[in-house]
């Protein structure tokens, strides 16, 4: 079904994905369930419900500093403040600022009503029980004070549906009396390995057998972008096991298959899925690795992530390794971001500099395993030298890969030049 043949109609790299970022925008319009976890267990999940302030966030006018609260007007080098009184962090001021007074005050304390600023202890003389400010010293109202309500409104939205729950939002959610959160249940992807060759990661492989390192490589992958792996068996290059494994793993939420999607005699991905019912959107996309990709839909049944889906979609991954991690990443987290509900789709690209020439033949896009090391000023990349798409080792010692564009004339070669800013596809 996939055609190698040059000037087929395949796909370019952007309308597969666009393609793909159209589906999973369809996909977003959905209600997902939602289920409650504490906040200890929300890190990493995506949020169902708005997060909304439970109080004014400060819910009192707060000292940003150990100083003096007085009326700025009032403080000077030349006027000397009585010190009225004494409030730490955790107290309430024992009453409001007299006139021509200053007020001790620590940092995260409430400001005694009338006072408008917070001169700094470093910046204040104080002595027998009064203070002023220091000659080089001025003193503004507002300074060093966080007004009640200036962070947030009571009832204000702070966090929108879809966003991920990381450190920062955990911390939101504490601050507002939360202690747990309204998350959209993890969609469930069936990972299938297809393949005569493969064995499990256990077992010592025999001649011409090679370890199953797609799907745990998948698995990961799955957990990284939101969802829930569900590793199948391997399954043999028969049309029997095939038809098998693919029932079964309707399932799932969303169907990711590696291996037998080439044009190969015992490629039968494609044909099984047929068989399954599939509409197909691509059938390969003009990219190395992974021209032979597949992307579509077939019937789904009900899951408990989503009652009102009526079809399940797939990927049918290149088996070699750098293939499968690519097509992953550029074809199947938009649509598995759109399953978790997440706002943003990805695939996510960064800029980054080159630090050595690359060269490409036109007709492909490229996504080369490149090392970018993130400790400059700029990220500098460089490609990692590799010996094809079934290299793991190379694509372990990797971070993320080069895009190397197709020459849009398809006549030259694709040059870029060190110095070049180049894309980089993040995992
Ligand atoms: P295929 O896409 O089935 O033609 O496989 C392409 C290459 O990827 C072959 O060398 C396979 O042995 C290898 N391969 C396929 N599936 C896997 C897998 N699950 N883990 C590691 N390598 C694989
Ligand atoms: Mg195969």
């Amino acid at each position: 079904m996939s055609s190698d043949q040059p000037g087929s109609n395949l796909p370019s790299f952007e309308e597969a994905a666009a393609l793909v970022a159209a589906h999973a925008a369809k996909l977003a319009r959905i209600r997902l369930a939602m289920e409650r976890v504490v906040l200890g267990q929300a890190l990493g999940r995506v949020l169902g419900r708005p997060l909304r302030a439970d109080d004014d966030q400060p819910a009192f006018a707060r000292s940003t500093r150990d100083g003096f609260a007085c009326r700025a007007a009032e403080a000077s080098a030349y006027a000397q403040l009585a010190i009225a009184g004494t409030t730490r962090a955790g107290q309430t001021p024992s009453g409001p600022l007299p006139r021509g007074a200053a007020w001790e005050i620590m940092t995260g304390a409430p400001v005694p009503r009338g006072a408008d600023a917070v001169a700094m202890l470093e910046h204040v003389e104080a002595a027998g029980g009064r203070i002023r400010l220091l000659p080089s010293r001025t003193l503004k109202s507002g300074d060093n004070i966080v007004a009640r309500g200036a962070h947030a409104r009571k009832g204000n939205e702070l966090l929108a549906p879809g966003s991920i729950v990381g450190p920062a939002q955990v911390a939101l959610a504490a601050t507002c009396g939360f202690a747990a959160m309204d998350v959209y249940v993890r969609p469930r992807v069936a990972i299938l390995a297809t393949g005569d060759e493969l064995v499990a990661i256990k077992s010592a492989p025999g001649p011409g057998q090679i370890r199953n390192s797609n799907a745990p490589m998948l698995a990961a992958m799955v957990k990284a972008a939101g969802g829930v792996p569900w590793v199948l068996p391997i399954v043999r290059d028969t049309n029997e096991a095939l038809n098998a494994a693919i029932s079964k793993a309707a399932e799932a939420d969303l169907l990711l298959i590696t291996g037998g999607v080439s044009a190969g005699k015992f490629d039968l991905v494609e044909p099984a899925l047929l068989r399954a019912g599939a509409r197909f959107h691509f059938t390969g996309v003009l990219i190395q690795p992974g021209k032979p990709a597949v992307f579509g839909e077939r019937p789904a049944k009900k899951t408990p992530a989503g009652k009102g889906r009526r079809t399940q979609y797939f990927l049918g991954l290149p088996g070699n390794p750098v293939s499968s991690a690519v097509t992953f990443l550029l074809f199947a987290s938009p649509v598995l971001a759109a399953l978790a509900g997440r706002t943003e789709f990805g695939p996510r690209f960064a800029l980054a500099r080159l630090s050595a020439d690359v060269t490409a033949k036109p007709g492909l896009t490229r996504f080369l395993p490149a090392a970018c090391s993130f400790a400059g000023p700029l990220p500098e990349v460089q490609l990692v030298s590799w010996q094809g798409s079934g290299d793991i080792a190379a694509m372990a010692r990797a971070n993320c890969f080069m895009v190397v564009p197709d020459e849009p004339k398809r006549a030259q070669k694709t040059h870029l030049k060190a110095g070049a800013i180049v894309r980089i596809l993040l995992p």
